[in-house]
Parts: structure tokens; sequence; C-alpha cells
């Protein structure tokens, strides 16, 4: 099949559009979306110093790459990559090793934080300890950690993460059928409002573009990501919402679309009604970092891990 927009061969057919790119016209029209994205939300702005998250896999791999390209020679825009190293052997070293050759190869600095130098611990370790605990709850809480006082240390005013659409539609339906909805205030393509200036607002670049676009993008602009899945990942309902929706794109193209465009709606109403007032904040007894009580969640985990 031919690209509907000049002669060469076409590397996908949008069901949801009703035509076929090629190489060139499907890397631009991504492009094109990021941009719109960016703009429509005002995303990034004069003097922005912004800190991207950066596992080394295809989403983050996609967006560092795509923001270099629109903002690399902006002398009033700085971009640094912030890896989280969680101590997941081999998967992780393999992808940060993927993210450093990245960032030597655009020339973005990438710091780079480590759970065993910031905790004394390693995800491995958490495993073998914690057996019974979901793993991503540590994690998560552990990497919001690092990644906010990484960023804080390059001064940076924005988190970027690698969000694509798939991921927002995944976590609003998480939130409805958990019946979360102050977590569901929360989405969109940034932060709304943060109850401390020490907690970064993030954004979500590729938040309009779906996940297998952007592993497509990876793949035809020869980008190498770390394509392996984390070992200790969890999280059935998601990958049960993920099959769905997988599924229901198939059968009725564009409800993908449709979708994120109703969470946009619903979401103003949504954050009026459940985002609430921001409890206050107050430094960790042990660390320091905001917090809403007397000693933080990270803390509170890492001491449970120890004790045991
Ligand atoms: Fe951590 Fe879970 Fe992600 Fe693995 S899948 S890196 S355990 S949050």
């Amino acid at each position: 099949m031919d690209c509907s927009q000049c002669d060469e061969p076409a590397v996908i057919y949008r069901e949801y559009e009703g035509r076929a790119l090629c190489k060139e016209h499907f890397s631009r029209s991504v492009e094109k979306q990021v941009k719109q994205t960016i703009r429509k939300h005002n995303l990034v702005e004069d003097g922005d110093i912004i800190a991207v998250g950066l596992s080394g896999g295809k989403d983050s791999g996609v967006l560092l790459q795509i923001l270099h390209d629109i903002f690399g020679e902006r002398p009033d825009i700085e971009i640094h990559a912030i890896t989280v190293h969680e101590g997941i052997e081999p998967y992780r070293t393999e992808s940060v090793e993927t993210a450093k050759e990245m960032c030597d190869r655009l020339g973005v600095p990438i710091h780079i934080g480590k759970y065993e130098d910031e905790y004394g611990i390693t995800m491995d370790e958490v495993m073998v300890k914690k057996p019974e605990m979901h793993s991503c709850s540590y994690c998560g809480v552990f990497r919001r950690d690092v990644i906010n006082r990484k960023a804080r240390e390059v001064d940076a005013n924005k988190l970027a993460i690698g969000h694509n659409m798939d991921d927002e539609i995944q976590s609003a339906l998480m939130n409805f059928l958990k019946g979360d909805m102050s977590r569901m205030a929360r989405l969109g393509a940034k932060t709304h409002k943060v109850p401390s200036e020490q907690f970064m607002r993030r954004i979500k670049p590729l938040r309009e573009v779906m996940e297998q676009e952007i592993a497509l993008y990876a793949q035809v602009n020869d980008l190498e990501v770390h394509i392996e899945t984390c070992p200790h990942a969890q999280g059935a309902l998601r990958a049960d919402i993920r099959n769905f929706l997988n599924q229901m794109e198939e059968q009725r193209p564009s409800i993908k679309h449709s979708a994120l465009s109703s969470i946009d709606k619903l979401l103003p109403v949504i954050r009026d009604e459940f985002y609430g007032e921001a409890s206050e904040v107050t430094p960790c007894e042990e660390c320091g970092e905001p917090c809403s009580q007397d000693v933080c969640r990270k803390c509170q985990l890492v001491r449970a891990v120890k004790d045991k």
C-alpha cells in the first residue's frame, strides 16, 4: 500500500483516519501532534528548564528525541534527562545504558539516581524481603522521590513524562473503576496545582499519541530503545483494561481518541468537585521532603523494608 500523500510505501494504515502514511509523513504527523498538544495546553514556556523522565524505553526515548528536536536549539530552554536505577537486574542496568547512549547522541545531560545510593536498598532486595507486597507501590513512591529531588538539583521547573494516550485512558478507567475520583482529578496534560513548589509540575507531551504509534515512530526512526519489561511488573487491572481498549480500538477504530476527548471534557468538572484543597505540607521529620504527615510515605516504606 502506498502513502495517501505521496508515492512512498506506507508504514501504517490509520483506521481512525482512513489514510495510509509513509515513514516521512507518519513521523511528521506524530511530531505535529506533539507540537499541537504542547501549544494547546501551554506545556512549555520561555525560560523553562525541563527534566525529562528517561527510562530508556520507547515512550521516554521518543519523548526526549522529539523535545530535543523542537527545543534543542532554543537558548532559553534547557533539557535534562533524569534516569532512575531501581536495582532490578539485569533489566535496569541494560535500560540505563540505553538511556546514556541516547543522551550522548543528543548531547543532553543525564542525571542518574539509584535506590541503592539513596535508600541503601534495591528493588530486587525489596522483592525478597517483602514478597507479599505489591512491588510497584514501593517502587512508584521511591521513583517519585528520586526524580523530584534530581529535577530540583538541576533547577528544573517542569518534569516531562512519556505518558501516551493509552496510559492516560487506562489510568482514567482504573481510577473510575476503583472509585478514586481525587486521583482521576489529577489526570490531564499537565499538573493542575501542586501542594508545594518543591513538587515538580508534570507535563505529558505524548498524551495525544497512541502507544502503538510511539513504538512505530521509534522503529522507523531507528531510535535505540530498550524493549524488555520489568520482571517485577504487576497490575492485573491495568493489563486487563489495556487488552480491552486494544480490542475495542480494533473493532471500532477511533474509540481511543473519543475516550480521551470525553476525559478532557469531564476533567474540569471532576477537578471542581474532587480535587479538594491541598492538605498542608510540612517537612518530613526524617528526610525533610515536603509531606502531609510527620514522616513521609517514602521514609515509612524504607523503614518497613529495612526493619524486616
Ligand atoms: Fe518499579 Fe513496578 Fe515499574 Fe518495575 S514495573 S520498575 S517494580 S514500578
